[in-house]
């Protein structure tokens, strides 16, 4: 069933189109390269509480209607718009580990580092699934993990048939798949971690060492096989996050490439004293979308291989 504009409560126009509408636009003028409204949870708060408490409280319906509201704006067109939300109260901030059974199917905010991380592949959000027997095609939600199929077919009503994936017809998003381990402990030996999805325009946006701070839904995956439960985090928005900033927007050789220009041009840049400084070339390195991590350990690296002299006072020199 279609939503229309008037099935939709006022309180979400007001928020997509008056509180966040400068936002929606300028994404919408950049789409596709942008796809993401980030919300502030504390800024929907002093808009209507109301409003904030369902983001708390049903996170995953309230989303939806925020989704649909954009939707039905006809002054934008975004149909692969992602709603994220971000800054939610301090009660739901957790380390790795920390959170409990009673965060299940809530919103929460998970802080770790970033230990193992897995290719970006195509996840089925919607797979389009062809009966091998009498050809009809049923379109089956699909969560994270084995694919769902229906117990029986629409067309024939056979029941164990198998079912032909068509990738055409299925709606395709990026997933990645991270182990967020909890930093900072004194459970040395065995550490808690917790397994967490990255979707669509988030998959870039972390590389391993990061420490995160992740705001999602907290979930059990749908297929266990012991009664103690796998959960995960599907996360909704990067909490740390620069805007534009990607893991390995740079291989090596370019990082190396950047930071050796970079280190010449401005080491004659005070009269009054040798060398770069390092902060600033950090600073500005880092501010063309690169991650301050890749870029501390690329210099660490050139100046061990003394292409770059650290000269001291956090000056550095091209030899
Ligand atoms: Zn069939």
């Amino acid at each position: 069933m279609e939503i229309t504009e008037s099935d939709i409560s006022d309180e979400y126009h007001a928020l997509v189109r008056d509180v966040y509408g400068d936002t929606v636009r300028e994404v919408n003028s950049h789409y596709p390269s942008k796809r993401s409204i980030r919300l502030d949870w504390k800024e929907i708060e002093r808009f209507d509480d109301d409003l904030a408490q369902r983001f708390i409280h049903s996170p995953k319906r309230t989303r939806g209607t925020v989704e649909s509201t954009l939707e039905c704006w006809d002054e934008i067109d975004m149909p692969e718009v992602a709603v994220r939300l971000h800054n939610i109260p301090d009660e739901y901030h957790f380390r790795v580990g920390k959170q409990r059974t009673i965060h299940l199917g809530g919103l929460i905010t998970i802080e770790g580092e970033v230990v193992e991380m897995d290719g970006v592949k195509p996840f089925a959000r919607e797979a389009a699934l062809e009966c091998r027997l009498c050809g009809t095609l049923t379109r089956v939600p699909q969560t994270y993990g084995k694919m769902m199929e229906p117990a029986e077919c629409m067309g024939c009503e056979r029941s164990g048939t198998q079912y032909i994936f068509q990738r055409s017809q299925s709606d395709l998003i990026d997933y990645r798949k991270v182990i967020l381990q909890r930093s900072d402990t004194n459970l040395d030996d065995d550490p808690p971690i917790l397994v967490v999805y990255l979707t669509q325009d988030l998959v870039d946006r972390v590389g391993p060492g990061d420490y995160v701070s992740l705001v999602g839904y907290y979930d059990t995956a749908m297929i266990q096989k012991e009664s103690v439960l796998e959960t995960y985090l599907d996360t909704w928005d990067i909490e740390s996050h620069e805007d534009g900033v990607l893991a390995d927007r740079l291989s090596p050789e370019e990082l190396s490439a950047a930071i050796l220009e970079e280190v010449e041009e401005h080491q004659d840049d005070d009269p009054s004293s040798f060398g770069a400084d390092r902060e600033q070339i950090i600073e500005t390195i880092t501010g063309e979308g690169v991650r301050r991590k890749e870029v501390e350990s690329q210099l660490e690296d050139l100046i061990d291989d003394r292409e770059v002299n650290d000269v001291g006072g956090g000056k550095l020199m091209v030899p």
